[in-house]
C-alpha cells in the first residue's frame, strides 16, 4: 500500500506461497511516498524462507540511511549519482554479493551494454567496458572526498536529524505527514485542506526559491515532498520551514502562528547538540541535556 512499508510477515507469507521466487526487490527509501523500509529485517526473512536474492533499490537511502550490505546479507544494492552522492544524473552504481554474481554467471538473458560480466572484467583494470561519463566521475571523486571527510556515520546522523526537524516543523505548523515509517531522505506531507495548492507551490518556488515536488499518480494533489538528501544543513531546514510558514500564511492557511515550525526545528537541533534552550520567556525553561 502506498505510504507504508511492507512488513516482514507479509514477505514471509508471500515467500511461503511462492516457493520458486528467485529475487525479492525492495526499495529502501521510497522517494515518491517518503517511506522507509527496514531491509535488514527483510533480508533475514528472505534468507530464512527462500533461496532468493534480495535486491535493494538504495537510490535515496545510500548516503541517508544506515546500510551494511555484507553484514545484512543484501545481495544487490543499487544507487545513482544524482541523489545522496550529490552530483548530476548520469552514473549508476551496483554492488553484488557472491551469490548474486553466481546468478550473473549463469544468466543467459540476452545483454550487451548492460553486461555485469563485462563490467566486472573491465574493473579488474580499474576501467569500464564502455566510455563512461568522465566529467561525472571527476565530480564523484570530489563528492566521495566530501563524504569521507564528514564520515559516513556522521552523514547518516545528519540525515536523521534534518528529517526529524522537518517532520517536527511540519507538525508544529499543523500539517499532517504521509509515509510511515518516514524516510530520512524525503518528507511527504499532506497539503492542508482548503488552500490553493498551485498558488502555494508557486509562492514557495518564485518568491522563496524553494521547489517542493508533488505526489505521483493518485497522490498528485494530495501530498507534497520536501527533500533533505545530500548537500543540506541545519540552516537549509530552518529556511525551508520558514518559507513554508510564509507561503501557507499567504494562501490563507492560518491554523498556526508564524515561527511555530521554525521553533520546533530549532528545538530538534538543540536536542541533538545538547544545548539548553529557553523558550517562551524566562519562566519556561526547557532542558535538552540528557
Ligand atoms: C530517483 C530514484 C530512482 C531513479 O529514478 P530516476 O528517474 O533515474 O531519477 C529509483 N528509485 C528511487 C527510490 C529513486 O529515488
Amino acid at each position: 500500500e502506498w505510504g507504508r512499508a511492507v512488513t516482514p510477515e507479509e514477505v514471509r507469507d508471500e515467500l511461503k506461497k511462492h516457493r520458486d521466487v528467485k529475487a525479492v526487490f525492495v526499495t529502501h527509501s521510497e522517494t515518491s511516498t517518503g517511506v522507509f523500509t527496514d531491509v535488514k529485517e527483510l533480508a533475514e526473512v528472505v534468507h530464512e524462507n527462500s533461496d532468493a536474492v534480495i535486491v535493494v533499490d538504495g537510490i535515496t537511502s545510500v548516503g541517508a540511511h544506515e546500510l551494511y550490505m555484507d553484514d545484512w546479507k543484501l545481495d544487490v544494492v543499487i544507487t545513482g549519482s544524482q541523489k545522496g552522492l550529490m552530483i548530476p544524473p548520469g552514473l549508476s552504481f551496483i554492488a553484488l554479493s557472491e551469490k548474486a554474481w553466481e546468478m550473473v554467471e549463469k544468466s543467459n538473458l540476452p545483454k550487451y551494454y548492460f553486461s555485469l560480466k563485462k563490467a566486472r572484467k573491465a574493473l579488474q583494470n580499474g576501467d569500464t567496458p564502455w566510455t563512461p561519463a568522465i566529467a561525472l566521475i571527476v565530480a564523484l571523486d570530489v563528492a566521495l572526498k566530501m563524504i569521507k571527510d564528514e564520515g559516513l556515520e556522521n552523514i547518516w546522523k545528519r540525515h536523521e536529524k534534518l528529517s526529524k526537524a522537518v517532520r517536527e516543523g511540519c507538525k508544529a505548523i499543523g500539517l499532517k505527514l504521509f509515509g510511515n515509517p518516514p524516510s530520512h531522505a524525503v518528507t511527504a506531507v499532506y497539503f492542508p485542506d482548503g488552500i490553493d495548492k498551485k498558488e502555494f507551490q508557486k509562492v514557495l518556488k518564485y518568491k522563496y526559491g524553494i521547489t517542493v515536488a508533488g505526489g505521483q499518480e493518485h497522490l498528485k494533489d494530495k501530498i507534497f515532498r520536501i527533500s533533505h538528501l545530500g548537500y543540506y544543513d541545519e540552516i537549509d531546514i530552518v529556511g525551508v520551514i520558514s518559507a513554508l510558514e510564509m507561503a501557507l500564511a499567504e494562501v490563507g492557511f492560518d491554523e498556526f502562528k508564524l515561527g511555530d515550525g521554525v521553533k520546533a526545528v530549532q528545538k530538534v537541533f538543540a536536542e541533538y547538540e545538547k544545548i539548553e534552550v529557553k523558550q517562551g520567556g524566562n519562566d519556561e525553561f526547557l532542558s535538552c541535556c540528557h
